[in-house]
């Protein structure tokens, strides 16, 4: 008989033992059913001991396990990974387990299902309701709730759909297998400079063995084409890969490009799957059969059975880290994960962050680099646009040359780019007569307008609302004017001024499926869009060798936030932006909008001389203690009850221990002071690069007790100071 000491998928409770009896074998790593209270959770066995002879009466009392999973072991490297997750980023090893494990139903050994679709039959009553799920579920499939979700309506409406024969059960296997890429489907012929960067990472993934190398090459070097080669090899020594993406958005298009080099695609990892694809998915993960997951930063966690290289697509990308729930950076915890199970992982981009590229001087990372566009594509011209020198119209937003920039582009049908980090029409609505603004009930934030939806939201919280046709302030009717632009408000422009043109809005609110972004790449690929009008979604990514000309309506956005990473988050929006243009044969120019032409970061784009503008902000940096030459860590706290919030901050604050290269700032209002209806007060915390800051902190906040209604976040290494 054995004792197993498990960590089941409950974040309240820490490790627990149960008895294994003999019909059960485990060994740590196995995933297992145990007991807890009246219920039975899954959990992973951590350390399994053999009980010894002279056991104590405890032993006796331990609950045996409830059962086994036919499934492999989670290895050690997976273990070690979710221990040291937990332990870095403050969170309970429960939370992190979760995201390996992934899908509960995944566990279970069932081959099929029952999913729903539409017949195509309209019934003959037709509500708003129906009408809406009927339009947005299209081709889908999936279960009811699944359904319900994708249609925002309720799951008796899609039961009456179902009643009606508008929609209909169809089983579906789970256990279909994934056809195998072929590493030498469609190999393109290499430049040298690619070669070489090719060669390095293929004899990384022969020989093995943790190597974290950054891979930075200019937009439209072939980056892609590169690591693909070493996919390849890890597909030929019959390993898996995982590749990272920074958005879902993106996956579609590489889905698509991956199956043009690999013959078939690979297997695909984010939040928008159904049940089903997740389950099977999971299931050839955990078996080996799934030789490359494409995923979003969840996929990290999973337990790969033949790991064999990481791939972190736009690595500077701050979507990477994880604002919720285990507030982890996926970048890091890649690495990571390399160093465990001791296999090599490329961080790609064109603009690589600041932190990167501290590991690299340190020696810790190798570089490989591709300075050049493939096939002889020039790099394009950046200028900058006074704006205050070429004013816009009154109420327009464009430029005049950059509207002049734009009537020449579509003279010679090549296709724009503007870009405009703000989505819907306008940020902020207020009443001419009274003045009152619009805020959103449950956040401090302005509710934004949608005309395209005709809504007002909140874009913290999703709170929505119809736009008032009265003040509710003043009751003066017709009162109510937009101010500054969103993407909407510069698509109406564009309309006004070239009604011929074909546009298309990019925002997460219009590419909010993987579907409808493969569907927005076909489109630009048929040339049937002129003008893109775009968020940062359309920043990374995309090749559209039509594309020629970008402009960047407001290049002095980014800069305002004033947090530490803002004028390198500008920098490398623009610069991605930027790398949009004249990516095929024809040459690409790019005008960005400011009121600060002489802003460093301006100044860089337009000469080019990033490695001077990194080298200005490195050195602030230094000189700030900033990452990565020294830390942060925030502690978020926060309560629908505003004075539990203040005291617990205050309580918190008063304790804070004084440790030698330490400091503490706060309590304060956070900038975002509410969020979903709850009061947040914030403290930061600044160390120094060698100091266990995350022991300091558990010290400290053990000793110290707060209300139920209270939770204290803690987030690592911070990217968002709001
Ligand atoms: P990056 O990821 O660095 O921006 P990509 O890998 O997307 O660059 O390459 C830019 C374009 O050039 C893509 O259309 C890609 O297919 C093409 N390309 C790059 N290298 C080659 C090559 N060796 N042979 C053929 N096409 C290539
Ligand atoms: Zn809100």
């Amino acid at each position: 008989m054995t004792r197993a000491r498990v960590l089941l998928l409950n974040a309240a409770i820490g490790p627990l033992d149960y008895r294994v009896d003999r019909e059960h074998a485990v060994e740590p790593g196995s995933i297992v059913l145990a007991p807890l209270g009246p219920r039975q959770l899954a959990g992973v066995v951590w350390e399994a001991d053999r009980l010894p002879s002279d056991a104590e009466v405890g032993d006796n009392r331990l609950r045996p396990l409830a059962g086994v999973y036919d499934l492999p072991p989670l290895g050690a490297p997976l273990r070690r990974l979710i221990e040291w997750t937990a332990d870095y980023y403050l969170a309970s090893p429960a939370s992190v387990l979760r995201m390996a494990l992934a899908s509960a139903s995944a566990l279970d050994g069932g081959r099929t299902t029952v999913e729903y679709r539409a017949t195509g039959a309209m019934p003959d009553r037709l509500t708003p309701q129906r009408a809406q799920a009927l339009e947005r579920i299209g081709e889908r499939q999936g279960l009811v709730r699944e359904l319900a979700m994708i249609a925002d309506v309720s799951d008796a409406v899609i039961r009456g759909l179902v009643k009606l024969g508008a929609i209909e059960a169809v089983e579906v296997r789970m256990d279909d297998p994934f056809i195998a890429p072929d590493p030498d489907h469609a190999a393109p012929a290499l430049s040298p400079e690619q070669r070489a960067a090719a060669d390095t990472f293929m004899a990384a993934v022969r020989d093995g063995g943790a190597a974290p190398f950054l891979l930075d090459g200019v937009t439209g070097s072939g980056k892609t084409e590169v690591y693909f080669e070493a996919v390849a090899e890890a597909i030929r020594q019959n390993r898996q890969t995982l590749v990272l993406l920074p958005e879902i958005a993106l996956t579609e298009p590489f889905l698509k490009r991956f199956a043009a080099r690999f013959g078939h695609q690979p297997v695909a990892w984010h939040s928008d799957l159904r049940q089903s694809q997740r389950r099977r998915a999971w299931r050839a993960i955990v078996s080996g059969e799934a030789k490359v997951v494409v995923g979003a930063r969840s996929a990290l966690f999973l337990p790969y059975a033949r790991l064999g290289l990481i791939v972190v697509d736009e690595a500077h990308e701050s979507s990477f880290k994880q604002e919720d729930g285990v507030m982890y950076h996926a970048r890091d915890v890649a690495v990571m994960r390399g160093r465990f199970e001791g296999v090599p992982v490329i961080l790609a981009s064109a603009t690589p962050a600041i932190e990167t590229r501290q590991q690299v001087a340190l020696g810790h990372y190798t570089e490989v680099k591709l300075p050049s566009r493939f096939g002889g594509a020039t790099m394009p011209d950046i200028a900058a646009l006074n704006l205050l020198a070429d004013p816009p119209l009154r109420g327009r937003w464009l430029a005049p040359s950059l509207v002049r920039a734009l009537e020449e582009t579509l003279e010679r049908k090549e296709q724009s780019l503007l870009f405009l980090n703000r989505r819907g029409y306008a940020p902020l609505t207020l009443c001419r007569t009274c003045g009152h603004r619009f805020q959103c009930p449950n956040c401090t934030a302005w509710m934004v307008e949608h005309r395209l939806t005709a809504r007002l939201a909140c874009h913290h919280c999703g709170h929505v609302m119809p736009p008032p046709a009265a003040c509710p302030e003043c009751g003066e009717t017709d009162s109510l004017v937009p101010c500054g632009p969103g993407v909407e408000r510069i698509a109406d422009e564009v309309g006004a001024l070239f009604p011929e043109a074909r546009t298309a809005i990019v925002t997460s609110d219009t590419l909010w499926s993987p579907a409808k972004s493969a569907e927005f790449v076909n489109r630009m690929e048929a040339g049937e869009i002129d003008i893109v009008i775009g968020t940062q979604l359309v920043t990374k990514g995309y090749h559209f060798p039509n594309l020629t000309l970008v402009g960047v309506v407001d290049a002095d956005l980014g800069l305002s936030g004033g947090d530490l990473r803002a004028a390198e988050r500008s920098f490398q929006q623009i610069a991605q932006v930027a790398g949009r243009a004249g990516r095929g044969a024809k040459p690409g120019r790019v005008l960005v909008q400011t009121r600060e032409p002489d802003a460093p970061v301006i100044r860089a784009l337009v000469s080019g001389d990033a490695d001077g503008f990194y080298a200005a902000e490195t050195e602030a940096r230094r000189h700030a203690n900033a990452p990565p030459f020294g830390r942060f860590a925030a502690l978020i706290i926060s309560s629908e009850n505003l004075d539990d919030a203040v005291n617990t901050a205050r309580a918190i604050g008063r304790a804070a221990p004084e440790v030698e290269g330490m400091s503490v700032y706060g309590p304060a209002p956070a900038p975002l002071a509410m969020l979903r209806g709850r009061h947040r007060q914030r403290l930061l915390v600044h160390a120094r690069r060698t100091l266990d800051v995350q022991d300091v902190i558990r010290e400290w906040l053990g000793a110290v007790d707060w209300p139920k209604s209270v939770r204290v976040a803690v987030d690592v290494d911070p990217y968002s100071f709001v």
